[in-house]
């Protein structure tokens, strides 16, 4: 479904019939403050791309909401890890290299 931000993201939930305006993440949650998610986050967040980029089925994505020096914006940071190879995703738009090894050229 279409975010605020008006990209694709496969947890965003919007329910707009009737006149209603019931929006949430579905991989953030109801957290209490501050780790609550507000519609501004989807603007920055890394997980529509992510999501493009990989669709690995093995990659968990556990969103972390941060602020810049404790004053400036929220957004969120992705944490990813990969229940095949039991290892942190470094990168999460590439996965871990486990399923589809990098090609390194000799
Ligand atoms: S905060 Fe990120 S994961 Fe959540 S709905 Fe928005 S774009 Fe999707």
């Amino acid at each position: 479904m279409r975010t605020p931000a008006g990209v694709d993201c496969p947890y965003f939930y919007g329910d707009y019939y009737r006149g209603k305006h019931i929006e949430e993440c579905r991989l953030i949650g109801k957290n209490p403050p501050p780790q609550n998610w507000t519609a501004d986050l989807c603007a920055s967040c890394p997980v529509p791309s992510i999501k493009r980029a990989n669709a690995c089925e093995h990659m968990i994505m556990t969103p972390i909401i941060k602020r810049k020096l404790g004053l400036f914006k929220r957004y969120i940071s992705i944490a990813a890890f990969c229940k095949k190879s039991g290892e942190t995703v470094k990168e999460p738009h590439i996965g871990c290299g486990i399923c589809h090894p990098f090609d390194i050229p000799e």
